[in-house]
């Protein structure tokens, strides 16, 4: 049987096709997101789905532990789960401010916490985050979005030097724009409208997914650290 992916924010967009690719290439699942019935909808086969806030460590450790009692080790941890409030960062909520830090932040970090002890004790494994474009460089209206991404790519550059020594990965997957939900999380109608009549050419979330499983489907010492994916036609 091919190892445990767990992937967090399974129940849409970029986390609801890596959920579908991987499981067509026959690996068990652990799904984790608040939205149960949109990840049990499709029953795959080999597949523990759990209702799960990464705002809570204990909910996801609650949720590894019994995957892993069923499939074995989880061998690639894909933080995925989080939210894009756009705004200017003069009129928006400190309650968006620190939603999006506690989700995109401190969820992949409660993420990395659960499995990275057993990784480094069977020395290998894979973590996966998702970070954006957002992470490398900044965009209007989302201050506090790229603050998050950039920290998604400061802690996995970090992981990455103090865990290479037990061969475990630490890879960043840095997507453009992409056709998912993630719009709806803005609470600004305006800039909510602007996104959809001027974000341009989109990706496909099985894009992203493909750059995903391609990364972790290198050998295991071979590390794929970050992969930047962006529409063709996106000049900057
Ligand atoms: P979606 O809104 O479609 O999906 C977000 C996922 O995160 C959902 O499954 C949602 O599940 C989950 N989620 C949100 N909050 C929580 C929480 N507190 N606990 C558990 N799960 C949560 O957006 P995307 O697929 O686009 O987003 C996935 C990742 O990709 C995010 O990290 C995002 O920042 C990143 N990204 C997205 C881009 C885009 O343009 N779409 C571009 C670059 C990066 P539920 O609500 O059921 O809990």
């Amino acid at each position: 049987m091919k190892p445990l992916v767990a992937i967090t924010g399974a129940s849409s967009g970029i986390g609801a096709a890596t959920a579908k690719l991987f499981s067509e290439k026959g690996y068990p699942l652990l799904l984790m997101a608040r939205r149960l019935e949109r990840m049990e909808e499709p029953c795959y086969p080999e597949s523990i789905c759990k209702k799960v806030d990464v705002r809570n460590v204990e909910e996801i450790r609650a949720a590894v532990n019994e995957a892993q009692e069923k499939f074995g080790p989880v061998d690639c941890m894909i933080n995925n789960a989080g939210v894009g409030c756009l705004d200017d960062p003069w009129t928006q909520s400190l309650e968006e401010w620190e939603r999006m830090v506690d989700i995109n932040i401190k969820g992949v970090m409660n993420g990395i916490h659960v499995v990275l002890p057993g990784m480094v004790e069977r020395k290998g494994g894979t973590i996966i985050n998702i970070s954006s474009l957002a992470g490398r460089k900044p965009f209007a209206r989302h201050m506090a979005y790229c603050g998050t991404k950039f920290a998604v790519h400061g802690i996995t550059e970090t992981l990455r030097l103090e865990v290479a020594k037990f061969n475990v990965r630490a890879i960043v997957i840095a997507p453009a724009s992409t056709e998912t939900e993630i719009i709806s999380h803005t609470s600004n109608e305006k800039y909510r409208n602007d996104w959809k009549e001027n974000a341009g050419d989109l990706l496909d979330p099985l894009d992203v997914a493909a750059s995903i499983a391609y990364a972790y489907e290198q050998p295991q010492r071979v590390c794929v650290r970050e992969i930047v994916i962006c529409p063709t036609t996106q000049p900057d």
